[in-house]
């Protein structure tokens, strides 16, 4: 019997994890099913425990349940309670057990276009909500050092910076001080959703003074490339946007529900396909 899957939010109607991941069924040949449950925030109680009788082996979380389903599930990892919000659900003996996998997925794109060793480097942080919770967490736990947050609330990115369980040295911003201290950054991780479509003329900072060779990463990827890409291109920065990350926490899911780890070339190109009439 086919084994079902899905994603559950609020709205769902333009989640682009289905195509993905049945896609990712197919090419490795796993009899499974992966659909988009269209879920109130009244009705999540009722949903998780009609997906465990239906047997559903596991599911993604996405806007706005990640937090709220904290106390619905039976076991949580731990990065993701430090986080506070779940992103991927796995059934585990008959029980739910609840993962992180936005942090972890960041970071491996990161990884995989940073040319160089993150460990060392001054890293910023725009926003402080549940994505850049994600990254600042798994960053810390990775062994990043230096990382600033600027965030338009500075009271909520100190609130992070508090709670985090990991070592690090975290300093906290106004958006306009992390313009005035820019230069100082190596890496530089947008998170906030300004420059989001239709939105796309909005930047969150100004760029005057990039350092050279900096890195500046947006987690957003509709449009592929902000506006903060666009200038930071100009200046001369490497970019990245936030296509990557949603295929790794994707891939990374999949891993934890078939212990197959998927094609994540041919995952971002199917992705990229369904975004293809539609970045603006
Ligand atoms: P969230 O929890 O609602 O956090 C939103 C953040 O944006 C907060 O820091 C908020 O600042 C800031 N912000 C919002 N409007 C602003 C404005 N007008 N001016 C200044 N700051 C503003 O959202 P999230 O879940 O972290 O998601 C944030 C973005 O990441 C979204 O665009 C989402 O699509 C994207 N995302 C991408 C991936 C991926 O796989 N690539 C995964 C998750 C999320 P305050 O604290 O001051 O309100």
């Amino acid at each position: 019997m086919k084994k079902l899957f899905g994603v559950i939010g609020d709205p769902i109607a333009h989640s682009m994890s289905p195509v993905m991941h049945n896609s990712a069924f197919a090419a490795l040949g796993v009899d499974g099913y992966y659909h988009p449950f269209h879920i109130k925030p009244d009705d999540l109680a009722d949903a998780i425990k009609g997906m465990k009788a239906i047997g559903v082996e596991g599911f993604n979380v996405t806007i706005p349940h990640k937090t709220a389903i904290i106390p619905l599930l039976d076991k949580v990892d731990p990065l993701a309670k430090a986080i506070g919000a779940v992103n991927t659900v796995v059934r585990e003996n008959h029980q739910w057990v609840g993962y992180n996998t936005d942090g972890l997925g960041y970071v491996r794109a990161l990884r995989e276009e940073y040319p160089g060793t993150l460990e060392d480097q001054h890293v910023l942080v725009i926003g402080a909500g549940g994505a850049a919770r994600a990254i600042f967490y798994t960053l810390a736990s990775e062994g990043v050092k230096r990382i600033t947050i600027a965030n338009r609330t500075p009271e909520k990115a100190k609130v992070m910076v508090e709670n985090c369980p990991y070592l690090v040295e975290g300093t906290v911003l106004s958006l306009t001080e992390a313009e005035e201290t820019l230069g100082t950054y190596d890496v530089i991780i947008q998170t906030t959703s300004i420059g989001m479509a239709p939105q796309t003329e909005e930047i969150p900072i100004a760029l005057h003074s990039l350092k050279s060779m900096a890195f500046v990463s947006d987690i957003i990827y509709n449009p592929l490339e902000t506006k903060l890409l666009k200038e930071a291109k100009k200046q001369g920065a490497y970019t990245q946007n936030g296509l990557k990350m949603f295929v790794y926490q994707g891939a990374l899911a999949f891993e934890k529900w078939t212990g197959f780890f998927p094609d994540v070339q041919k995952m971002e190109k199917i992705v990229l396909q369904q975004l293809g009439g539609k970045t603006c």
